[in-house]
């Protein structure tokens, strides 16, 4: 399917959840690939023998012209964020990633890069169309007039604004996906930054082991949200940058559920039934949004395809190993 027949590939963020499993794809592609991101190597989600894996922080203009030298086509995923708790607290961190992507598209521009993909996020649709949590799917054009997800949001919606001038003006090819959440094995589950599957796959696992009959819910469970397997993300991107869509588009499933149906599924696959316990003060973002994928499907002939069921079995079975590791009944 691929029309990626590029010398060599740059993903930017590869360290990380999504940016490791598209490296991975491209390598399976038979693809030249540079990973890049700034975290040491022994921390990367994945780490790929067969990539060219290079170190460095993407805000710095040098490092960019270096890791781009030879590049044909870029996809840069690096970015400074988290669920909705880091979102909501490092407003500044979340805001500061806007020197990522400008740092590399002007070193893209400088070596000639056939195309740049940048991944947005369903974060740049006004707050004011997501207070219900039955609210339609979002369309692409609902994002003005905007009032995007404070920092995090903005920084998407101006960053995306770049990509499209400097294709109008210089001449690059960009391609941009508003992922809604993304979820799957090798992602963040820890830390602060984890989003809701992954927090909910480990709370439930945690319960298990410790034989809890609890688990705790940000706000009422009530809001809701849909979830995309990240293979189908990978798919999408891949899609999306062999496409001719030089628009923003959607990239997420229209499987929309509540935190709570989320939890219940959970729960099934680990075959537990948990008391829960509400923090109304928890940070919890807006209280509906879904992805309307009428464009990805018109234009794309595709849309994503892995039920929540069917994705959440193997990831909470991955978290449930990485629980299983750190408490040392597991082996590496
Ligand atoms: P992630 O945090 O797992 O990966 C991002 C990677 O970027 C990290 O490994 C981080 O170390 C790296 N990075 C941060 N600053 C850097 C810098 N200055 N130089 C080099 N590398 C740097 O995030 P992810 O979930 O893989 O998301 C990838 C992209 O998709 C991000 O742009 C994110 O905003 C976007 N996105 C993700 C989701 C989701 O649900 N995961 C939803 C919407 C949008």
């Amino acid at each position: 399917m691929m029309a990626l027949l590029s010398i060599r590939v740059v993903t930017a963020g590869a360290g990380g959840f999504i940016g490791g499993h598209l490296t991975a794809r491209l390598l399976r592609e038979g693809l030249e690939v540079r990973a890049i991101d700034n975290k040491p190597t022994e921390s990367w989600q994945q780490l790929h023998v067969g990539a060219d894996n290079l170190v460095g922080d993407l805000r710095d203009v040098g490092f960019c012209e270096r890791a781009l030298t030879g590049a044909s086509q870029v996809f840069n995923l690096a970015c400074d964020m988290g669920g909705i708790g880091f979102i909501e607290n490092n407003r500044a961190l979340c805001m500061v990633s806007v020197l990522i992507n400008t740092q590399l598209l002007c070193a893209a521009r400088k070596h000639g890069v056939e195309k740049f993909f940048f991944a947005s996020s369903a974060c740049v649709y006004p707050t004011y169309l997501q207070n219900d949590p039955h609210a339609f799917g979002l369309k692409e054009h609902q994002a003005y007039p905007a009032l995007p997800e404070d920092g995090y949001g903005w920084e998407k919606l101006f960053s995306e604004r770049l990509c499209m001038h400097f294709r109008e003006d210089f001449g690059l090819e960009t391609r941009i996906a508003r992922y809604h959440n993304v979820y799957g094995p090798c992602g963040t589950w820890e830390g602060g930054r984890e989003k809701a599957p992954a927090a909910v796959c480990r709370k439930v696992g945690e319960a298990v082991l410790d034989g809890s009959p609890e688990i705790e819910v940000w706000g009422d469970g009530l809001q809701r949200r849909s979830f995309m397997h990240v293979d189908d993300c990978v798919e999408g991107t891949l899609r999306l940058m062999a496409s001719d869509l030089r628009d923003p588009v959607n990239l997420g499933s229209d499987e929309s559920v509540s935190i709570e149906e989320l939890i219940s599924v959970t729960e099934d696959i680990a075959k537990v039934k948990l008391r829960r316990r509400y923090v109304p003060a928890a940070p919890q973002g807006v209280r509906g949004r879904n992805s309307d994928n009428s464009n990805v499907r018109l234009r794309l002939g595709w849309q994503p395809r892995i039920s929540l069921r069917e994705g959440l079995e193997e990831t909470y079975f991955w978290v449930f190993d990485q629980l299983r590791k750190k408490r040392g009944l597991l082996n590496e």
